[in-house]
């Protein structure tokens, strides 16, 4: 038997109500895992299953002590369920993958070998994807948003399909819906991303947990990248953004006023003119939006002790 070298890999399985795909992906997965030179885990997170899951992991579990199991108290979603994978994990090398059979083991030696020529976070890229059409539209729209907002050419965001290496998982902060801009997220802290084709299937059992349309995720889709860019590239000088915007306001209402004050001077009546009443309601709107800034820059320097130490990446 070749020698395992030093490093480790750890799968990180985020599921809600799989039990039907458990035993044949892990099967598939240590089928791969044991034929890889890594010593390896698999960490399941059962995030809240009803339906038996959570009795099959255990069961898997036992006859084979690399599998570590995390059941949470309740359906936190798959963000939540992400996040606690990735303080649990220990791996150098940390892959994620849905549980529903859709993505498949036997990529996993591609995304090692692709994130070994000096990348951080390579994405799968479901490029002949096996879903229903109108998920497909909606991926393809939502994919060129986020591409177009973020800068981060990639094709597809939300592949659960990943691999990262330690440092961005342990310093990467998952909540809400964010588990769609992981790489726009690692991007914007310097970690190198890219994309790989991934093989897709057709899911097997059940439905998707969001629904085929994905419609409740719809809302999600529009507020989501403002999210996003305010986190990406304004976190830090909240001041920015709401100062620019706000400025923006106040010097259209303050010209207006102006422009009424000087009109009045000219002898015309002033007090009923609707114009009036925007040039003050746009000098308020201004006042409070640079204001919010000030107290955003106030909160960021209380509340961020976050360790910087991964924005290093030499010391020499
Ligand atoms: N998932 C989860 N918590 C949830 C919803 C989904 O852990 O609240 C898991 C789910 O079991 C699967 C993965 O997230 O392993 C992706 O979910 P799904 O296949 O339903 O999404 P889709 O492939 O349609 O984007
Ligand atoms: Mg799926």
């Amino acid at each position: 038997m070749s020698e395992k070298i030093n490093q480790e890999i750890s799968i990180v399985i985020p599921l809600f109500n799989e039990k039907g795909s458990l035993q044949e992906l892990n099967d598939k997965l240590v089928d791969v895992l044991t034929g890889l030179n890594l010593t390896y885990e698999i960490v399941y997170i059962d995030d809240g299953s009803d339906d038996g899951s959570l009795d099959i992991l255990k069961q898997l579990k036992v006859s084979n002590q690399q599998i570590k199991v995390i059941s949470l108290r309740r359906n936190f979603g798959k963000s939540a369920a992400l996040a606690i994978g990735f303080q649990e994990c220990q791996g150098d090398l940390v892959v994620t993958m849905d549980a529903d059979l859709q993505d498949d083991p036997n990529e996993i030696p591609n995304l090692i070998a692709k994130i070994n020529k000096g990348y951080d976070l390579v994405s799968g890229w479901k490029k002949d994807r096996k879903d229903p059409l109108v998920k497909l539209i909606s991926s393809k729209i939502f994919n060129i948003t986020v591409a177009s907002m973020t800068g981060i050419k990639l094709h597809d965001f939300n592949c659960g399909f990943k691999i990262y290496k330690k440092e961005v998982v342990k310093n990467i902060n998952v909540y809400g819906e964010l588990h769609r801009f992981l790489p726009a997220l690692a991007h914007q802290q310097g970690f190198k991303v890219t994309e790989v084709v991934v093989k897709h299937h057709a899911r097997k059992f059940d439905e998707s947990k969001y629904g085929n349309l994905g419609l409740g995720r719809f809302t999600n889709y529009l507020l989501d990248p403002i999210n996003v860019i305010l986190l990406t590239k304004y976190a830090r000088k909240p001041a920015h953004f709401f100062g620019n915007l706000g400025l923006m306001f106040f010097l259209l209402g303050s010209g207006l006023c102006l422009y009424l004050t000087i009109v009045w001077f000219q002898g015309q009546a002033i007090g009923s003119r609707p114009l009036l009443f925007l040039g003050v309601l746009f000098i308020i709107i201004g006042i409070q939006l640079i204001s919010m800034g000030f107290l955003g820059e106030i909160i960021v320097r209380q509340a961020d002790k976050k360790e910087t130490r991964h924005y290093i990446k030499k010391i020499i």
